[in-house]
């Protein structure tokens, strides 16, 4: 099965992983475990407990392997080290780039002048 999860821990490509992840599957690299909370598509630290599976147990270490049975591994589950600013413009890259076909008429002109300003933002920190 093709897929493109990478490892929470440090991002490197699960590609040769086959799913679904064994409880026991870790980082071919870093060796972290990888049927952990922080690998799952259902966690977010903005929610309590910090799974939005509203049912799951809930699952006290979030970086040890668990047997939680809503496990759910999610792609680009790396998060690089103190990353806001990129998350920041790969959003708003996300936001000029990626209009929905159809949904709006393109304006060309207007989004690569917003881009523009934003890579002038950026440069000057
Ligand atoms: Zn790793």
């Amino acid at each position: 099965m093709a897929h493109e999860l990478v490892c929470w821990k440090c991002g490197a490509s699960l590609a040769e992983l086959t799913l679904p992840l064994r409880r026991l599957e870790e980082c071919p690299q870093c060796h972290a475990e990888l049927h952990v909370c922080r690998m799952c598509e259902w966690y977010s630290i903005a929610v309590a407990k910090h799974c939005r599976e509203p049912v799951a147990e809930e699952v006290k270490d979030k970086e040890r392997a668990n047997f939680c049975d809503y496990f759910k591994p999610r792609p680009n589950a790396y998060q690089l080290p103190n990353s806001e600013a990129t998350k920041a413009r790969s959003d708003l890259e996300a936001l000029f780039g990626k209009q929905p076909a159809g949904s709006v008429t393109p304006q060309p002109d207007a989004t690569a002048a917003a881009r523009a300003q934003l890579d002038e933002l950026f440069r000057k920190k």
